[in-house]
């Protein structure tokens, strides 16, 4: 994780990051273009953040948008009319059950449509700052099990396994350090493990040596 750290300094910030360091990591804004960001790049995420906050920034007024709006606002992230839909009624739930705020509770934010572990942990690491919680993507289930610290099959067992493989010191910082690096170098096809930093820590880099 020390070599990460220094290895990723350079490397432009993954998008929900970006948003959160823009908007002095805002609760709201790190939901919603977390529920954007899925499947999705980061450049398509950023651009549809940014045109849909430009008119709605509050759980109120974007709950006021019709469907089709928001849909044409963040058009064209993967599954834009699903994800229309979840951000409208999430907004629609967050004012009626949670005073227009986002709340700080795993178990509340599971009850918004369309947010996961992943999302949750997310808005609690950057928005909350929780020390408590790994959040888990493709990039960090995808690079633990390159890597050797787990073998699972899903994201959520990944998580999981994370907690008992890794020291918690590191938990809010996995996320941001894998998601880079899986961006950057550790790429879901053609690993570029010739110029890795850590192949000699990982199982897959060290398989690819012997
Ligand atoms: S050595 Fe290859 S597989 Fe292992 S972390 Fe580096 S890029 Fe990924």
């Amino acid at each position: 994780m020390r070599s990460l750290a220094r290895a990723i300094d350079d490397m432009e910030l993954p998008a929900v990051e970006k948003i959160a360091e823009e908007s002095q990591e805002d609760p709201f804004e790190v939901l919603i273009s977390t529920m954007l960001s899925a499947q999705t790049r980061d450049p398509v995420t950023a651009a549809a953040s940014a045109r849909l906050f430009k008119v709605a920034r509050t759980p109120r007024t974007l709950a006021r948008l019709t469907v089709k709006r928001i849909e044409r606002l963040i058009y064209p992230v993967s599954f834009y009319r699903h994800k229309a839909k979840h951000v409208k009624e999430t907004c629609r739930i967050l004012v009626e059950r949670f005073h227009g705020k986002v709340p700080a509770a795993m178990e509340e934010l599971l009850t918004l449509p369309g947010v996961g572990r992943k999302t949750a942990n997310l808005v609690l690491i950057l928005s909350f700052k929780s020390l408590q919680n790994i959040c888990v993507d493709t990039h960090v289930h995808r690079i633990s099990n390159r890597l050797g610290w787990v073998a699972t099959k899903t994201p959520d067992e990944t998580e999981q396994a994370l907690y008992k493989a890794t020291d918690a010191r590191w938990w809010p910082y996995i996320n941001l350090y894998l998601v880079t690096w899986g961006q950057n170098v550790c790429r879901p096809v053609y690993p570029r493990c010739g110029e890795c930093v850590i192949r000699a820590h990982c199982a897959t880099g060290r398989a690819l040596r012997s």
